[in-house]
């Protein structure tokens, strides 16, 4: 009994010590927790919107060399269009996901609209929870519905 109540009390501790920790991680420059894939895509999509401008600016300062300058633009542009078509490969999933989900709902819906068979005995009321043929209380034959 006492051991059980340490180990709550140590559990709830553990909950209020992880907890901040969890929040402040979204805050600062550290992975959040719930990063999707979808995020990942953008921020990565970001550093390489990044690294084109810094390229940009090395060339137009005469840092790097032109045939220098093509090729990484080219990687540059490449995996940028790459990011791009997997982001929209991810937005229509979530489409589809979400119509699948739309559909199961509805048809939840429908379900529970249907006629639920009624075995409740005419004779003394009891709501028999099966499908039978007699009441399960009294023994009176029900009339069965479907
Ligand atoms: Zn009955």
């Amino acid at each position: 009994m006492l051991t059980a109540l340490a180990f709550a009390l140590a559990l709830g501790l553990a909950f209020f010590v992880v907890k901040p920790l969890l929040a402040a991680g979204t805050d600062e420059g550290t992975l959040p927790v719930d990063v999707t894939l979808e995020t990942d895509l953008k921020r990565r999509r970001l550093v390489v919107y990044d690294n084109i401008q810094d390229l940009e600016f090395e060339y137009r300062a005469r840092k790097i060399a032109p045939q220098d300058y093509q090729t990484l633009r080219e990687t540059y542009t490449t995996e940028a269009a790459h990011l791009i078509s997997e982001s929209h490969e991810v937005d229509r999933q979530s489409t589809e996901e979400a119509f699948i989900e739309r559909e199961v709902a509805a048809r939840r819906v429908r379900r529970k609209a249907e006629v639920v068979p009624d075995y409740t005995c005419p004779k003394c009321g009891f709501e028999n929870p099966l499908p039978v043929k007699f009441c399960g209380e009294c023994g009176a034959k029900l009339g069965v519905r479907d």
